[in-house]
């Protein structure tokens, strides 16, 4: 059985940095948000995390082979249909109980297929006894939870509401497109709110079960202790990584030959991982927006440790 930790959670949680490190210890591969592969990958032709484009990343071109003969035998348009009608948080109790609906277990199980092949492709090809796939979507996770050759463990990293939403408001680029100038999307604190209170709420419920096994991060014990937590998740994965192993990740920078398909454009990075605790948020995000935000994920924000009045300085 090939072991898949899955990295949830809202975007911009520090999950691609977690991603980078992961899929740096031996023997573990990181295949960014395998998710956006059909439209970013097959479709696009964009940019592969080891740089070349997807069709010409070798990686990439032995997982098609070895999980469908190919990607020229795979329908994209077909992948996008199926992944349009199923994977979507708002199905969530579908894909807890698929059974529910014959057309929708129809759907459910060709695309569960599809990416559980995926997966045991990637840890073939890749040699790897742990592949670290980063999607976050809560819907995701449960599709490849629902392959019974993939032990699928979620690694739900959260992060301050606040420094998600800021971070959200700011404009960065995507290198990942080559033949233009393109920036990922931006979104208002209150949407921002409300997406980290559904999707926190959603993998909460997810990790209660007891089937689906779960490990809480936060984004703020990861960048103040990377070793630390990348240790709790290596063992939480069955495998265990020393001090020296970690360290010498983040000395040197992320393994060459990582090939995450699409994600956070920092998966573009080389040389030394240089973690640092993002606080920006507390003097720059709005005094208005900060409320807001903070008032709608109260609950949650309490329950996860944080303090609902911070400072201006990081505490
Ligand atoms: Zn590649």
């Amino acid at each position: 059985m090939t072991t898949v930790v899955f990295v949830a959670g809202v975007g911009r949680s520090g999950s691609t940095l977690l991603e980078s490190i992961l899929g740096s210890l031996p023997r573990w591969i990181g295949v960014g948000e395998t998710m956006h592969l059909p439209e970013r990958g097959l479709r696009e032709n964009q940019r592969c995390g080891c740089g070349e484009s997807f069709f010409d990343c070798a990686f990439w071109s032995q997982v098609g082979t070895h999980a469908f003969g190919g990607w020229d035998r795979v329908d994209v348009d077909d992948w996008l249909g199926l992944a349009g009608r199923v994977d979507r948080n708002r199905n969530l109790p579908l894909l807890l109980r698929p059974n529910l609906s014959r057309d929708f277990a129809a759907d459910h199980a060709r695309l569960v297929e599809r990416l559980g092949s995926l997966m045991l492709a990637a840890a073939s090809v890749g040699d790897a006894e742990v592949v670290v796939e980063s999607s976050k979507h809560p819907s995701y996770g449960l599709l490849l939870a629902a392959d019974p050759r993939l032990d699928v463990r979620f690694v739900h990293v959260v992060r301050d509401s606040r420094g998600v939403a800021y971070s959200w408001t700011k404009k960065v680029p995507r290198p990942e497109i080559a033949d233009r100038v393109e920036f990922m999307p931006t979104y208002p604190p209150a949407q921002i709110a409300l997406r980290w209170l559904a999707w926190n709420g959603a993998l909460s419920l997810v990790g209660a079960r007891r089937a689906l096994p779960s490990l809480r991060v936060r984004y703020e014990d990861f960048v103040t202790d990377p070793t630390r937590v990348v240790q709790q998740v290596a063992s939480f994965a069955g495998t265990a990584a020393d001090d020296a192993t970690v360290d010498d990740i983040l000395e040197r920078g992320a393994a060459d030959g990582q090939h995450s398909v699409a994600g956070n454009p920092m998966r573009f990075g080389t040389g030394p991982i240089r973690l640092r605790r993002d606080e920006q948020w507390r003097s720059e995000l709005r005094p208005r927006d900060r409320a807001l935000v903070t008032g709608v994920t109260a609950p949650m924000l309490c329950r996860y440790g944080y303090r609902l009045r911070p400072s201006k300085e990081s505490v």
